[in-house]
């Protein structure tokens, strides 16, 4: 096994809710309700990972599968401008080493993974390894073509398969996989618990961190370690600013 790589945040109390940072060889699951700032982090991520590892980052590049057309250039180019020096960086520099593919449904969604593989492997011995992948949402899709219960084991299995894919890649590739999955605003007669997020105890038992995103006051958000098998329960507060994920 290869040393874990730690990609540091923007936010120190995220950051030491995760145990020092998002971790590699591990899927980090964030969950929550809609603007609660899942791809708010994972546009931050996609910046961070390209710095060098003494100012947290990976020096690789990501991967991006966007399954709901969320990713902004101009986010990107915002947070970049918001990196310590950021006035004398190049957005554009950024953006070539973020390779976004949009993913148009669940069957294309998993197939993009192993376009991922073979775009990593060729990377591999360059300067600039992938040493991240986002599904943003994981679960979005899966939602959506499956409705209703006699669908759900086929959800599962094939969700299944999916993380594991994700697993392989980032044990492959010593790189961090990150996830989002949504969660009901509102309690739901069918899903109940509002904070159970989609895709149930499949997800739960595959990602090794799960943080539970919630909104708080303005910029404020707060985030939850959930059942996490190495590190103590715990909350962080963050804020979301122009700039980027801060304290
Ligand atoms: P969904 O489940 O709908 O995908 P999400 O959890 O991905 O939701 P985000 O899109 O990450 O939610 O969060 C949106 C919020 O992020 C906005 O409501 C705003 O508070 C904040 N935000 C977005 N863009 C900016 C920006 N340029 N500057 C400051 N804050 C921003
Ligand atoms: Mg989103």
């Amino acid at each position: 096994r290869k040393q874990v790589g730690k990609l540091k945040t923007g936010s120190n109390a995220l950051d030491e809710l995760l145990g020092g940072g998002v971790e590699t060889q591990s899927i980090t699951e964030f969950y929550g309700e809609f603007g609660s700032g899942k791809t708010q982090v994972a546009h931050q991520l996609a910046v961070k990972v390209q710095l060098p590892p003494e100012e947290g980052g990976l020096g690789g590049s990501v991967i991006m599968i966007d399954t709901e057309n969320t990713f902004r250039p101009e986010r990107i180019a915002q947070m970049v401008k918001g990196l310590k020096g950021g006035e004398d960086l190049d957005p554009e520099e950024f953006l070539k080493n973020i390779h976004v593919a949009r993913a148009y449904n669940s069957n294309h969604q998993i197939l993009l993974v192993e376009s991922a593989s073979e775009l990593a492997e060729k990377m591999r011995d360059s300067d600039r390894p992938v040493k991240l992948i986002i599904v943003d949402s994981l679960t979005a899709h899966f939602r959506s073509e499956y409705v209703g219960r006699g669908t759900l084991a086929d959800r599962q299995q094939k969700l299944n398969k999916h993380m594991h894919d994700l697993m392989r890649f980032g044990d492959i590739n010593n790189a961090a996989i990150v996830v989002t999955n949504q969660v009901q605003a509102k309690p739901d007669a069918f899903f109940g618990d509002p904070t159970r997020p989609i895709g149930g105890h499949i997800v739960g038992h595959t990602a090794t961190f799960r943080l539970y995103l919630r909104k708080s006051k303005g910029e404020k958000r707060i985030a939850r370690l959930v059942d996490s098998p190495n590190l103590p329960e715990g909350e962080a507060i963050f804020s979301v600013t122009t700039e980027g994920l801060r304290d």
